[in-house]
């Protein structure tokens, strides 16, 4: 029956082991209250470690113990350099037994059943925390089908936690205070840190040996509630009012970062532990594991496409709840990437663009940049060879669209797609009637004019969703093919953010100078293309 971990426990650590068993704390809570950092006593059983530590305190009683077994050897000299509070600790060992000595005739043994509660961990740290729990998180991971080489376990604590890990501790450093030693409330090992200690190893084993890290893109999140002690937190509204605000999408208004802000103004305030229970009261039942959450950082996929089609909006097109357009060319892209990428499709991306085209409006050349946030996908790894292979399934799957450089990118590269977009230039071909019959040599001057500067007031098409302002562009150049006497084709070289339709049919007056003006008859504008978006990125792909 020898201990597989020998406990890194000091003779110092006796009273406070003997405190928080008989306040009914599990094994391993009282090895956090006693700083013991060493994974390995955390790992073996809770049981094991409970009768480890009745064995201790015990020991004392006996007058020895394994930590304090070379201590009588040792002189008073030898003594003095040991660590201030252990030698404070074994300085006095008369008054220490007189104290101690009730407390365990209580005999811990019979007070703490190995089937009883923490009132610390409320249960966490007991057989929420051991194989069979890693068990069940593998298996969740195993059914959703995520694709990844490490993980990174998250644990999330009900509140009340911390105000029961604060009333513990104030329990435990009057103890320790009178022993004139100093416990250090961040010395003090959190149930979280406890809990991935054993769980991490437990996990990785299930999953294959899968490493489990700090930092990792793939997050497996464990979340453990208690309604019955829900309300231990519940004072702190009364004694810290301005911490916590009601919130609309919050459940509750006791959220762990208001209360440990709460318990911080208090114990600053250096007001006693008189609102709640000190130790903390003991539970009835454990801790309800929620269900396992798995969740994979973004993944950003950017490129360039081509819309071929005038009834294709960029993005779903919604009127007073309605939709019209069956489809659009961020939900071609993100039907196809979905099958590899497997996101949610439905609100699983969000799609961005170097601006945007009307529905009716095609865009040729080399297309237009876009990028495209995957959230929370299954994988994230695919190789060149497989994004060439996701392209062609976009490109195959409609006629309406073409993408091409499809890449994976960083979130920031996706940046330098908005920068200076303001300043880019963009290609136009527009078909335009013409009221008045023209001929041939009626609008070769159009080729002369060079950086026309337009003052476009907020077209009428646009004024229920952008603010009515007068916007300068630059039209860099225009070129003219005569088509026949009403219809000619019109190239333009512009600024990005310039209203072409506008500037053909001058929007009643509110671009000027606008074709109408040049021509001295009325114009409309029949069919647009964009011919090119000038933004260098993303990085163009060779075929
Ligand atoms: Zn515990």
């Amino acid at each position: 029956m020898s201990p597989a971990v020998m406990l890194p426990l000091k003779e110092k650590d006796k009273p406070i082991v003997q405190k928080l068993l008989s306040a009914g704390c599990c094994a391993r809570c009282v090895l956090r209250f006693c700083c013991v950092s060493v994974h390995a006593a955390y790992r073996q059983p809770h049981q094991e470690t409970l009768k480890e530590l009745q064995a201790f305190i015990s020991d004392t009683e006996n007058g020895k113990s394994q930590d304090s077994a070379p201590a009588p050897e040792s002189t008073e000299e030898d003594n003095k350099s040991h660590d201030a509070s252990v030698l404070e600790a074994s300085d006095d060992p008369p008054s220490k037994k007189a104290k101690l000595d009730p407390g365990v005739s209580d005999a811990p043994s019979a007070e703490v059943k190995e089937s009883d509660v923490c009132m610390l961990c409320l249960g966490i740290l007991q057989d929420l925390c051991g194989p069979s729990r890693a068990v069940k998180i593998a298996e969740t991971v195993k059914t959703e089908n995520y694709k990844f080489d490490t993980l990174v376990l998250s644990v999330s604590l009900p509140a009340q936690l911390c105000v029961r890990e604060h009333s513990c501790w104030l329990h435990v450093k009057k103890e320790v205070r009178e022993k004139s030693s100093v416990l250090d409330k961040d010395d003090v090992i959190q149930v979280k840190e406890a809990f991935k200690w054993v769980m991490q190893g437990l996990v990785a084993k299930e999953l294959g040996g899968v490493a489990v890290v700090t930092k990792s893109q793939f997050e497996v999140g464990v979340e453990f509630t208690h309604p019955e002690t829900d309300a231990d937190c519940h004072f702190l509204g009364t004694t810290c009012p301005d911490c916590f605000k009601p919130t609309k999408n919050k459940l509750s208004m006791f959220t762990r970062m208001a209360v440990v802000k709460a318990l911080e103004k208090i114990l600053k305030a250096n007001s006693s532990s008189k609102h709640f229970p000190c130790p903390p009261t003991r539970p009835s039942s454990s801790c309800t594991p929620q269900d396992v959450q798995c969740l994979h950082v973004s993944v950003f996929v950017a490129g360039r496409y081509n819309k071929f089609c005038r009834s294709l909006p960029q993005t779903p097109w919604v009127i007073d709840g309605e939709r019209r357009m069956e489809s659009s060319v961020e939900e071609l892209i993100a039907d196809s990437l979905s099958s590899y990428f497997l996101f949610y499709l439905f609100t699983g991306f969000n799609f961005s663009s170097s601006g945007r085209e009307d529905v009716d409006v095609r865009t040729l050349g080399n297309g237009r940049p876009f990028a495209m946030e995957l959230l929370n996908p299954h994988t994230s790894r695919l190789s060149r060879a497989e994004m060439k292979q996701v392209q062609e399934t976009i490109n195959n799957s409609s006629d309406k669209i073409k993408v091409r450089d499809l890449q994976i990118v960083t979130r920031e590269a996706m940046g330098r797609m908005k920068e200076g977009e303001e300043e880019k230039t963009k290609s136009y071909t527009a078909l335009i009637w013409t009221q008045k019959p023209i001929q041939r040599e009626d609008i070769t001057f159009i080729d002369e004019i060079k950086d026309l500067t337009l003052d476009q007031k907020t077209p009428l098409r646009v004024l229920h969703r952008r603010a009515l302002a007068v916007r300068q562009r630059v039209i860099h150049s225009m070129n003219a093919r005569f088509l026949d006497p009403h219809h000619f084709h019109l190239g333009l070289k512009t600024q990005a953010g310039t209203y072409i339709k506008e500037f053909v049919h001058g929007d009643f007056g509110r671009t000027k100078p606008n074709l109408c003006q040049l021509l001295n008859t009325d114009t409309d504008i029949l069919e647009l293309d964009v011919e090119s978006v000038d933004v260098d990125w993303p990085p163009a792909i060779p075929e």
